[in-house]
């Protein structure tokens, strides 16, 4: 056999070459003379021998980020000093901008004859394990900090760690519990629920959000959601399982009282005589209460949500649907009379539909009722028909009475019987207040019917205020009526009417001012409006009625000690008239202090 001889110097060599660690050797004057491979890497450039000295890096750091000068460096230390140098750790940042932590360990070389000959360093890169250290530190920081109790334990069942959350929701110490089975915590009756869990974890699977009830120190039962995954080790084995739970009693009361308060809510709707509905922010009905089966042509849609339209009456609905496009588009309420299909036939109904907001002012739905009222709109068409005959049939008669007693006055004008003539002006006076009232009670049933005709003309409307403020002056005794006005102006519209609208407002203010001596009749104009204002010092209105005695029959409560005569339609049939002519109506008083009626109406081009 040949025995293989290697020179000491090529076996250093080698072995310098076969080390993981990054090596290199230095002089007395700090020129690097050796290193190896490792060594060149972990710089990230081979160092040019003889020249570099005491670090083959291109930059070097203090671990707080500053710059180190070369000279500084462990190794410079080492050589300057003749010692040692441990636990100076620090970043060398290779060529292409990578940093990593080292911790360098030089030392001085000496030679055969016990004389400094430079120094070797080793350079170990702890760059992973400091990082993987700081993970740790912080994973345990989250742990530790987490306000869900978070759980280790083995394959077996046996707890390896309990944080401090865990410590307050179970009301067991960590020294308590680490060491123990898990199943401490199951109440007698889940503790299989062990085996379900154990079976999943070992077959890699995840146990998510899994509600159950656990047991604490004290005995009470607690509702929690529970989150087990597997833990393995660097091999992939499954070696335990984390457990995250969360305490969900608070969260499982709120939600049995949500539901409970929404099954009251349907039995409430269930229990209304009215078909109620509630419809997402966009209008479309998601739900409907059991009176939805009185009717037909509604249709669940497959998303869920209902086709509403065919349960309207085609007439009504181009009304319907753009009415409802505005209020989701405005946010604002709804209100309408429709008919709607019931199983016999299609019904009047009376639909209200409220948005509902969150805190944020957000529409979250909206919420509406449909309410029948066709008994009641039958019973109004009917009075409302009565009244239209009734006025008709009377017509004729009081127009007769009017005739004669005008034959009468004119045949007895020059006759010595005072009692006789004083009585034949009474009856005049008399039939031409049922005239006007006739006349005021067709006009209502042609404002019902929707055949109130307006014949618009050009007219000045102070002619006209004159015309009727001395007709009115002639049966108001004791009132002054006044006029104060600006310039004269014209309007285009039904002079009769409008003039009915003046005589109203007049004979009003008259009649509702007893014992005072004035009326004022104010023209104005601002714009392209025009302003009849007509004020008395009379009884006034509270302020809750000024808009209600604009309504059909409506008198004030205000006013009602006096006697005042009347019937409640002046001021409807006013206000439609105005309306019609697409201006304001309206009212300023104060109770015991007097009235001002008011109209505007555009002045004419
Ligand atoms: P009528 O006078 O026939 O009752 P109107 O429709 O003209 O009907 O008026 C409705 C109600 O408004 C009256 O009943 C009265 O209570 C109130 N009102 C109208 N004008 C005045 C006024 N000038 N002063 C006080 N109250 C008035």
């Amino acid at each position: 056999m040949h025995a293989q001889i290697i020179s000491d110097k090529l076996l250093s060599h080698q072995l310098l070459q076969a080390l993981p660690a990054a090596v290199y050797t230095c002089d007395n004057d700090g020129y690097i003379r050796l290193y190896n491979t490792a060594a060149a890497e972990l710089w990230g450039r081979v160092p040019v021998i003889g020249k570099d000295k005491w670090c083959g890096s291109w930059k070097i750091f203090k671990t707080d980020g500053s710059p180190l000068p070369l000279h500084e460096c462990p190794m410079a230390i080492a050589l300057r000093e003749g010692r040692k140098v441990e636990d100076a750790e620090i970043i060398v940042e290779k060529p292409n901008g990578e940093r990593r932590f080292i911790l360098p360990f030089p030392q001085p070389l000496y030679d055969d004859l016990g004389q400094r000959a430079g120094a070797i360093n080793m350079l170990l890169d702890i760059t992973d394990k400091k990082l993987s250290e700081k993970n740790t530190a912080w994973l345990a920081a989250i742990v530790h900090s987490s306000d869900d109790a978070i759980i280790s334990k083995t394959l077996s069942g046996i707890i390896t760690s309990w944080n401090p959350a865990a410590e307050k929701l179970f009301g067991y110490a960590a020294e308590e519990m680490i060491g123990q089975p898990i199943i401490r915590l199951m109440p007698p009756d889940r503790v299989n629920e062990e085996t379900f869990i154990i079976d999943r974890l070992r077959k890699g699977e995840l146990v998510d959000h899994f509600h159950t009830v656990r047991q604490t120190k004290n005995k009470g039962l607690i509702n929690i959601s529970l989150t087990i995954s597997p833990i393995k080790d660097a091999k992939g084995n499954i070696i335990g399982a984390s457990k995250i739970a969360r305490d969900i009693t608070r969260t499982k009361i709120e939600e049995d009282a949500l539901r409970r308060s929404e099954r009251y809510l349907h039995e409430l709707t269930n229990a209304m005589s009215q078909l109620v509905w509630i419809s997402n922010p966009e209008g479309r009905v998601q739900h409907f209460n059991e009176r939805v089966a009185n009717y037909v042509g509604a249709q669940k849609s497959p998303d869920g949500t209902w086709n509403w339209e065919g349960l309207i009456h085609p007439d009504d609905l181009p009304a319907t649907q753009a009415q409802w496009a505005e209020s989701v588009a405005t946010k604002s309420n709804f209100v309408l009379e429709h008919r709607l299909k019931t199983k016999k036939e299609y019904r009047w109904h009376l639909s209200r539909i409220i948005p509902s907001e969150d805190e944020y002012g957000n529409i979250t739905k909206w919420i509406g009722s449909a309410t029948d009222i066709d008994d009641l709109k039958q019973i109004s068409q009917r009075k409302d028909d009565f009244l239209s005959v009734a006025s008709h049939e009377l017509r004729t008669p009081i127009t007769s009475i009017k005739a004669y007693s005008q034959l009468l006055l004119n045949s007895y004008k020059g006759s010595n019987d005072e009692f006789l003539k004083n009585a034949l002006v009474k009856l005049e006076i008399q039939a031409n207040k049922m005239t006007k009232l006739v006349n005021d009670f067709l006009k209502l049933s042609k404002i019902e019917s929707g055949k109130l005709q307006l014949n618009k003309e050009v007219f000045c409307v102070n002619d006209l205020v004159k015309e009727i403020v001395e007709d009115t002056q002639l049966v108001a005794v004791n009132h002054k009526i006044i006029i104060e006005q600006s310039s004269r102006v014209n309007v285009t519209a039904d002079r009769e009417r409008i003039a009915q609208v003046i005589t109203n407002f007049l004979n009003n203010a008259v009649k509702y001012s007893p014992g005072t001596d004035k009326v004022i009749v104010d023209i104005t104009t601002a714009g392209n409006k025009i302003t009849v204002s007509i004020t008395d010092k009379g009884v006034g209105i509270k302020p809750e009625e000024h808009q209600k005695i604009f309504e059909r029959f409506y008198r004030a409560k205000s006013n009602a000690s006096i006697p005042f005569s009347g019937f409640g339609i002046g001021l409807y049939i006013s206000a439609e008239i105005i309306s019609r002519h697409q201006g304001e109506i309206g009212v300023r008083s104060e109770e015991g202090k007097g009235s001002t009626f008011y109209f505007t109406l555009p002045q004419a081009q």
